[in-house]
């Protein structure tokens, strides 16, 4: 691709962790959505076969025609799968539990961890230069590092890790960052790290600042400046559907999710800079 193609093709952002219950699904959802809110073109890809992120953005199972199993094994369009979703500028490629199939099926592909790269590669050809205008690509990972998770980060420009503040979180992300030099070096040499979130914070629980400030000591600037606080009203929006920025705006999970879209849109603008100043 020139780089004119390069510049308007979307930023694919892996959201990954082996740990469950981190918030990988709460931030793809709200991270997503506040990134459309401050008018940016976004789609989600769900790759966990519990389609969290599926139904948190109202994609009921009766909805979902065409799933991100069709795209991986299947070989359906990216853009065929693409279902709209409560948020407008908001799309989906749903997923369901088909996709936890998706290991063994794949399992005497030689190429198996470039299938998402290759969907969407094809699909921003198809597209053109504009790429359907879409500014970026979130993949809601699933919690373990198997063909799904290789398949994303194989796929993706950089790798966001939401980290819980609780006390092994570092210990689970060097387990983490092994995998991104492994991707690195044998399928995806352009992988970065788009970035660490904390997510969950207690400001009352003494545990939550000591692993926060642990983990900035560890990783500095790729820490972001956004905490997501742990908040009721988050945890909530899901069971109606909803991303938490419909659900409540006003409260403090929302408000911390605009903040972290808007810190994610200067980092962008900021790269784009650089990357020009390299070409000029
Ligand atoms: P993962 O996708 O990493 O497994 P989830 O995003 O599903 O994690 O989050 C795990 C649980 O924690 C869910 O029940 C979710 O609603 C809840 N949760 C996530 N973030 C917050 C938050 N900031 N405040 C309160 N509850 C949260
Ligand atoms: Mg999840």
């Amino acid at each position: 691709p020139t780089d004119v193609q390069r510049a308007k093709a979307p930023r694919v952002i892996a959201v990954a962790n082996q740990k469950g219950g981190v918030g990988k699904t709460t931030t793809a959802i709200n991270l997503g959505t506040a990134l459309a809110a401050i008018k940016q073109k976004v789609a989600i890809i769900d790759l966990d076969p519990q389609g969290n992120a599926s139904t948190g953005l109202g994609v009921p199972p009766a909805k979902r025609t065409l799933t991100s199993y069709d795209v991986l094994v299947g070989g359906d369009s990216l853009k065929s799968a693409m279902a709209p979703t409560v948020v407008p500028g908001l799309s989906i490629v749903p997923s369901d539990e088909l996709l936890s199939g998706a290991e063994l099926e794949l399992a005497d592909d030689q190429r198996r961890s470039y299938r998402l790269k290759r969907a969407i590669d094809q699909s921003m050809q198809a597209l053109g230069p504009d790429a359907a205008g879409l500014d970026y690509i979130l993949i809601d990972c699933p919690p373990s590092l198997n063909v799904l998770t290789v398949n994303s980060l194989t796929a993706a420009d950089s790798i966001l890790v939401p980290l819980q503040c609780e006390f092994f979180a570092l210990e689970g992300l060097s387990q983490l960052l092994k995998t991104v030099e492994r991707v690195r070096g044998h399928l995806n040499s352009r992988l970065d790290i788009q970035g660490v979130v904390l997510t969950m914070f207690d400001s009352r629980n003494n545990l939550s600042a000591e692993v926060a400030a642990d983990v900035r000591e560890h990783f500095g600037d790729k820490v972001y400046k956004t905490v997501i606080p742990r908040n009721v009203r988050v945890s909530e929006a899901p069971s109606v559907g909803k991303p938490v920025l419909l659900y409540d705006l006003h409260c403090s999970g929302s408000q911390a999710y605009i903040s972290l879209a808007k810190e994610i849109v200067q980092q962008e603008r900021k790269r784009h800079r650089e990357a020009q100043g390299e070409v000029a």
